[in-house]
């Protein structure tokens, strides 16, 4: 069997058609331009570059894209006063901060300080708990991506057996709520799991979310399983012979593609959903904070 390739690129690039639409709808009917401000302290390159690419995209779709930059110096207080000053300013729908942040500054503190209704990332408690109990509002970006492809995939995901690697708060623990409310038999495995192969070998769909490059075998995957790769990791690539690196994700792609029914690749899968996704979710907030309904076409 040779595994259909699911597109995350182009699925990403047809939502943030979908997203373009809604906004234009908001601005006509009701007078309102989604707003997402993405504040950066510092200079780490991969950060810069993320922020770029999410402030390109944000207005791309139609949104206002708020960018506040900033020193590597800045202190906790003056982090939080802005993350304030954005929580109470009406064109703001969606507020980010990019992480990691210098050492000076604690993101606990930061992300319990954005306000939850503009939360974007889904990363205050209060919307942990919405997901979990399934209200409405922004869900994580990369199980929303992640959950989207699968849907596109697979129609009714019901059933069957998902197998996550990796609990972290940022993609495992939601990817299983979410995978749960869709009504998948869930199992998490993490760095003490036994038998790590066995079980992955129940799945029906495996997310790999473990920031190892290549660690999920062809062996490990059973036939036909949806094969949802997270990870991205820089390794050296000597074949290229000009001394460059390439990415690969957490799955070891060309054995695990001769076995699976559908995998994504790495680049060009999930990573690409990511920001699609925050830009969903900061659609969601602005008809939340506005009394409306959010597009069911943009949510989990
Ligand atoms: P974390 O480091 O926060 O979590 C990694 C998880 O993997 C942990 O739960 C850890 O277990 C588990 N783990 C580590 N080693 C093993 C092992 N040998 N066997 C089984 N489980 C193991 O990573 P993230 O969740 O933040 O990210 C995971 C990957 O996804 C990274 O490559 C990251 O770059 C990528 N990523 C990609 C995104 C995208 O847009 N495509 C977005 C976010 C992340 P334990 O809890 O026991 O330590």
């Amino acid at each position: 069997m040779t595994a259909k390739i699911i597109d995350g690129k182009s699925f990403a690039e047809g939502l943030r058609g979908r997203i373009a639409e809604h906004v234009g709808r908001l601005k006509q009917d009701h007078g309102i331009t989604p707003g997402l401000a993405v504040v950066i302290v510092g200079h780490d390159p991969a950060s810069q570059v993320y922020v770029t690419n999410k402030a390109k995209q944000t207005a791309e779709v139609g949104m206002a894209s708020l960018k506040h930059e900033l020193p590597e110096d800045t202190s906790q207080e003056a982090l939080l006063a802005l993350v304030q000053a954005l929580n109470n300013d009406p064109a703001v729908h969606g507020i980010l901060v990019q992480m990691p942040l210098p050492a000076q500054i604690d993101p606990v503190r930061v992300i319990e300080t954005i306000a939850p209704e503009k939360d974007v990332d889904c990363f205050t408690p209060a919307n942990v708990g919405k997901v979990q109990i399934g209200l409405p509002g922004p869900v994580s970006c990369t199980p929303l991506g992640c959950l989207m492809l699968l849907r596109d995939q697979l129609g009714s995901l019901a059933g069957l057996n998902a197998v996550i690697v990796g609990r972290s708060n940022l993609v495992g623990k939601p990817m299983a709520q979410l995978l749960l409310r869709e009504n998948c038999t869930v199992t998490v495995a993490h760095s003490k799991t036994q038998n790590l192969a066995d079980v992955v070998r129940q799945a029906d769909i495996v997310i790999a979310a473990v920031g190892r490059p290549q660690m999920i075998k062809g062996e490990w995957i059973k036939s036909g399983a949806t094969v949802i790769d997270v990870g991205i990791n820089r390794i050296d690539a000597p074949e290229r012979g000009d001394g460059k690196t390439r990415l690969v994700g957490d799955v070891a792609y060309a054995e695990a593609s001769k076995i699976a029914g559908a995998i994504t690749p790495v680049p060009g899968g999930v990573g690409p959903m990511t920001i699609a996704c925050l830009l969903a979710n900061t659609v969601t907030t602005a008809c939340l904070i506005n009394g409306l309904t959010p597009p069911s076409d943009l949510t989990a």
